[in-house]
């Protein structure tokens, strides 16, 4: 037989849970400004890694470094068996720009929330998983988490991200990358120009026709792109020529068909200019995030009782993307967004990383990290709710 919860004792536990993330806060807060003053790239976010395992195992998690075969993704687990809900740590870096995306507000709000909801596993069983996923920004860490059978036995995953807009649901596309690459015959530029096979020329084209092919692309795509090689010197003609481009559409069937035509752009410059392509997909494919609504209304209610006009729905339609899309194809997620910022800031800015650091950040962490342990709450204290959330995930 089910044993009813009361809902006075659900309360009682999500007061306590405040209480536990109340109680660490200078921790927590002193743990995401290292973090953001040692920004760490993709893959090497070892110190990171390093400052977090050690605050879980402190606290009661049995921590496992190097999952997946990737030396900075963890999993840090407290309790037994199902449900089990996992809490995803981000703490990777932008080349040049340090956390201007926030990561280190991720990574503390997931360790926060993860140790708070130790109440809640405690009273009614299931474990509380705080995945440490690597490399978000630049190689796709969940996504490669995800083949490796991260998740596989994983029941819900959340996970909140920095930005400017308290939202519960948050669109992000799917979305490859592709390098390619133009092979030509180098000559004196003026001397003997007929000698020469322009990979630069076969660049600009086929930059030309992606442009055009732009105006008739669903709305919700994007495909830009920078040239990495561009040539030696303006008196040789280049024999080589190369460029980095990113392919987002809203779903995998959309993505299939514009990578079919950018990469016919490319072929364009080829035939009109005779240079060789050659061209490589990105490893990693990023998949659209599926917000799982059931579990978003949950955290909404959450994170409105703290105080936060949280919407539905984020009004700014940032068509970015995450590799939280590719956990969201696996488990029931949410991936919302706190506002730590002015709507003005765009994230991936000088301003936002200063943002990622302030007074503001600190208190969405704080926040964050309430709301989801509150969520664990929600969740372990009734399994109608988990079977709610699994429904709608089956139903799509
Ligand atoms: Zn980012
Ligand atoms: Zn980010």
């Amino acid at each position: 037989m089910v044993k009813m919860v009361k809902g006075s004792d659900i309360d009682k536990l999500k007061a306590l849970v405040i209480k536990e993330v109340d109680s660490r806060q200078d921790q927590l807060r002193e743990l995401s400004l290292k973090i953001h003053a040692t920004p760490e790239l993709g893959f090497h976010e070892t110190r990171a890694v390093g400052w977090l395992t050690q605050y879980l195992k402190k606290n009661g998690f049995s921590v496992e470094r190097g999952i997946c075969k990737l030396a900075t993704a963890f999993r840090g687990s407290y309790g037994k068996g199902k449900p089990a809900i996992a809490i995803l740590a981000e703490y990777d870096a932008l080349p040049k720009l340090g956390h201007a995306c926030g990561h280190n507000l991720i990574a503390t709000s997931a360790a926060g929330a993860g140790v708070a909801a130790k109440a809640a596993i405690d009273r009614f069983g299931g474990s509380v998983l705080v995945m440490g996923t690597p490399a978000e920004e630049l190689y796709g860490g969940k996504a490669i988490m995800v083949e490796r059978g991260a998740f596989s036995n994983v029941d819900i995953a959340m996970m909140v991200h920095p930005g400017v807009y308290d939202a519960v649901t948050t669109e992000a596309l799917a979305c490859i990358g592709l390098d390619v690459e133009f092979f030509g015959r180098a000559a004196h530029a003026a001397a003997n120009p007929e000698a020469g096979i322009n990979a630069l020329e076969a660049m600009l084209l086929s930059f030309a026709a992606i442009n055009s092919l732009r105006q008739h692309i669903k709305s919700t795509a994007r495909i830009h792109g920078i040239i990495t090689d561009g040539g030696e010197a303006a008196n040789i003609v280049p024999a080589h020529s190369a460029a980095s481009f990113i392919i987002r559409a809203r779903d995998n069937a959309y993505l299939d068909e514009l990578m079919e035509k950018v990469l016919n752009c490319f072929v364009g410059g080829t035939t009109a200019t005779g240079a060789r392509l050659e061209y490589r997909w990105g490893k990693v494919r990023y998949a659209p995030l599926r917000n799982n609504l059931a579990l978003a209304r949950l955290f909404q209610k959450n994170m409105r009782s703290l105080g936060r006009k949280v919407l539905l729905v984020e009004p700014l339609k940032a068509f970015g993307s995450t590799d939280m899309g590719n956990v969201s194809q696996v488990a029931p997620s949410i991936h919302p967004s706190v506002a730590i910022a002015p709507k003005e800031v765009s994230v991936h800015s000088p301003e936002f990383a200063q943002a990622a650091a302030s007074e503001a950040g600190i208190k969405g962490m704080l926040d964050s990290a309430k709301a989801m342990a509150m969520t664990v709450v929600d969740l372990v204290a009734n399994p109608e709710t988990i079977a709610r959330v699994k429904q709608e995930f089956k139903s799509k």
